[in-house]
């Protein structure tokens, strides 16, 4: 059988590794900690449990796919519940927007600012959906843009849809009420994107959750990383955490296998759910990339960082609900601070999970499991975190007891973990310890990203949210269908 190694156990790698399996592929699974998950990795303390980063689950089309890809049906391995609304969005002056899919309820929410707003909300999802169809539907999203001719053929269709103009600005056309501007322009910050630049090719997010709705596994999104892992042993691969690679072999053009510190491990082909930009520096001699140089790496722009704080408490603060965002005055210089100027701003807007509101078992009974992530610029700033993490974590705590009336938060804790933008470069290997991987702006979408198949190295591939077509759980397991196809076309049969 050909062996195909995929490095990283993240939801791309696990993803592209069933998808391989089930084809008759021998894939194994290389992942450097131990445990797979990757940004899904999971946090056990004291009879907490905590999802270290994906909370929300979206597009459940898309995960079924990859079940489906090995013959499996994911009620078989998670119990999933969806969530009504999908989110509380608590604006500065203590205002708040129940975001929901249910139109009706939407259009109410809405007009709590503008009633104009509400009234232009059925032709906004309107002209969304052709872009969600043309990404979703016809697989643009799941199909690895090769060459100019396929770009040149989606463009002049992207132009006409509005879909290259900045999300925030085609999200104005129909809004004028900034907290409803807000509310469906700031999805691409859930990928590490900039509202005010990423192309609204993003701004389907809004329709992909009103379509396909916003949903809770039971015991966490780690329950779908297991599962994962299941579907993939169930067919026959092989998994060795604790194990991370150190180069990648290239023999005469062709990625030939992986070395783990002296141990090689040959293969008929190599897919990196690696961080990309880390791949090419740290595990490819620069002699075999023309293309991706380390001068051409180190120009990419990654997406911002987070911070964020793993909260255990012995009580619980019924107000919050599964998922609330909660504001600063501030959004578009907030995030030009955060994305362009690079400084860790006074503010800070901050999201915050709760999965103990639809799941007991997180936490010990009457208590709490959250965690929140605050956006903070990657490592490019100038912030040393060894000693910001302290103070942004006192400041932060203040915030949540004093300001936005947390009451006895501070005497409840149990656990407090937090993860700052130097974990993601150390512990996830994240070139510049961004959280979300390549910026999705136009300049790296599509054609422009770096592709699914290497475009130098045979049989050298990419899975994850630094390739076609980006980031976000949904991105990410569309990107294994990508890969998986290049990998099929040019293996062939697994024999
Ligand atoms: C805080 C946070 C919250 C998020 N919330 C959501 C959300 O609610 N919904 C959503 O859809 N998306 C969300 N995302 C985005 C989503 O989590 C990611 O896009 C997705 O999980 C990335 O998966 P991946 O497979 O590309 O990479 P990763 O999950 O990063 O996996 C890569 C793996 O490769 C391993 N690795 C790296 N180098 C090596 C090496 N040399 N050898 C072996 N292994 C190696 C790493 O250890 C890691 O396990 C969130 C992201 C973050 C950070």
């Amino acid at each position: 059988m050909k062996k195909v190694i995929v490095i990283g156990g993240g939801f791309g790698g696990l993803a592209e590794a069933i998808r391989l399996q089930a084809r008759g592929y021998a894939v194994t699974i290389l992942e450097k900690r131990d445990q797979v998950g990757g940004r899904a990795y999971q946090l056990k303390k004291n009879g907490y449990t905590f999802d270290m980063g994906p909370s929300l689950i979206t597009a459940p089309d898309i995960i079924e796919s990859v079940f489906l890809a090995a013959g499996k049906k994911s009620a078989d391995y998670i119990e999933v519940e969806k969530l009504d609304p999908f989110y509380r969005i608590y604006f500065h002056d203590g205002a708040y927007m129940d975001y929901t899919g249910d139109s009706e309820k939407m259009k109410a929410e809405m007009a709590k600012f503008s009633t104009a707003d509400a009234n232009n909300y059925d032709a906004f999802m309107k002209a969304v959906k052709p872009i969600y169809d043309a990404v979703i539907t016809e697989g643009l999203g799941s199909t690895m843009f090769a060459d100019w001719s396929g770009f040149m053929k989606f463009v002049p269709r992207a132009l006409k849809l509005g879909g290259l103009t900045p999300v925030y600005k085609f999200a104005s056309k129909y809004f004028s009420h900034e907290y409803n501007r807000f509310a469906f322009s700031f999805h691409p910050l859930f990928i590490g994107g900039s509202p005010f630049r990423a192309p609204s090719i993003y701004i389907m997010i809004p329709y992909l959750e009103k379509n396909g709705g916003v949903w809770y596994a039971k015991g966490g999104m780690y329950s779908l990383v297991k599962a994962f892992l299941q579907v993939f042993t169930e067919l026959g691969g092989i998994v060795r955490t604790n194990s991370d690679v150190t180069n990648i072999q290239v023999t005469n053009g062709r990625a030939t296998g992986v070395f783990i510190g002296s141990e090689f491990h040959s293969a008929d082909a190599v897919v990196c759910n690696s961080d990309v930009p880390f791949t090419y520096l740290n595990l490819i001699d620069e002699k075999n990339r023309k293309k991706w140089t380390d001068k051409r790496v180190k120009r990419l722009h990654m997406t911002m960082s987070c911070y964020l704080l793993y909260i255990g408490t012995n009580k619980q603060f019924p107000e919050l609900k599964h998922h609330t965002l909660i504001l600063s005055e501030r959004y578009k210089e907030l995030v030009k601070d955060i994305f362009d100027r690079k400084v860790l701003p006074e503010d800070f807007s901050i999201y915050l999970h709760v999965p103990t509101r639809s799941d007991s078992t997180m936490a010990p009974p009457g208590c709490e499991s959250m965690y929140l992530l605050v956006p903070v610029p990657h490592l490019g700033a100038d912030v040393d975190w060894k000693k910001m993490g302290p103070v942004f974590l006192e400041k932060i705590l203040n915030f949540l007891e004093k300001d936005f009336g947390m009451k006895g938060l501070r005497d409840s804790i149990e656990v407090l973990e937090q993860f700052t933008p130097l974990d993601f470069e150390s512990e996830l290997s994240s070139y510049m310890g961004s959280a979300f991987a390549i910026e999705p702006r136009l300049s790296q979408s599509a054609l422009f990203r770096p592709h699914n198949r290497d475009q130098d190295i045979e049989r050298l591939y990419f899975v994850g949210a630094g390739t076609h077509p980006g980031g976000g759980v949904p991105g990410v397991l569309l990107s294994a269908e990508a890969t998986e196809k290049c990998v099929v076309e040019d293996l062939g049969s697994a024999v």
